[in-house]
């Protein structure tokens, strides 16, 4: 069985005990990065064989773990933070093992996508999950003109280093609207700015961000 298991975006203590007891029971832990979930197997002394599964290595890897799984092995499938499958080499393990009779099975917990949703105060009835969006500059406009005019609550990821470049976008294709910028989320400097895009484009220009970033943009009409 696969077993796809949340783990905390940040604070340690938000793991469930179905999460813990899931991570002691498996033959074998899959994480993007194992030196990062060695820290939080350590601090539930959890001993379990961990294998590195990331972006990079994901379709050699999923192959030798559907072996495994074949084989009848249980398989604990993590990310960096949050839900696996969540903008995150997850869902091709996840896919491959569907396709292959595998039993799959969830353990729900944390992902940033909904923590900063609901802290958003933004309408939270319909929304687009939109994850990172593309890098090359004709087609992030093209992505932000798709959802310009947009009715549902929009959630976007991104890293520290290009939200100043995502705010300004957003603003010229989409206009002053209302958003909210989440950062840190349960950690010690979580923090969430709430307004107009230009003006928490102003509040960023002169606060270097720092950590990690999503972006909700409120409703449209
Ligand atoms: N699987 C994860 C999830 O369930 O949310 C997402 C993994 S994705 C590679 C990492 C991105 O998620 C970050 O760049 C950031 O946009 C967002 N993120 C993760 N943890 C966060 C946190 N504590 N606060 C704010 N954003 C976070």
């Amino acid at each position: 069985m696969l077993f796809v298991v949340s783990t905390p975006i940040g604070n340690l203590k938000d793991i469930t005990l179905r999460a813990l007891e899931t991570l002691k029971s498996v033959d074998l832990v899959a994480a993007e990065d194992t030196r990062h979930s060695g820290i939080l197997l350590k601090h539930y002394q959890i001993d379990k064989p961990l294998t590195s599964y990331h972006s990079y290595n994901r379709i050699k890897k999923a192959e030798e773990l559907l072996v495994l799984l074949k084989q009848g092995k249980s398989v604990a499938l993590i990310s960096d933070s949050g839900t696996p499958g969540i903008s995150d080499p997850g869902s091709y393990l996840i896919r491959l093992s569907i396709d292959n009779g595998i039993a799959v099975s969830f353990i729900p917990g944390p992902t940033a996508l909904i923590a900063a949703l609901v802290l958003s105060g933004l309408p939270t009835q319909r929304f687009s999950y939109e994850g990172f969006l593309p890098v090359k500059q004709g087609r992030r406009i093209s992505r932000l003109k798709e959802l310009a005019g947009e009715e549902r609550t929009v959630i976007i990821y991104e890293s520290c280093h290009r939200l100043l470049k995502l705010l300004s976008e957003v603003f010229s294709v989409m206009g002053d609207v209302e958003i909210a910028c989440a950062r840190e989320l349960t950690k010690q400097f979580e923090e969430v700015r709430r307004g107009k895009v230009k003006e928490i484009l102003e509040y960023f220009k002169n606060k270097k961000p720092r950590g990690e970033f999503v972006i909700v943009v409120g409703p449209q009409k």
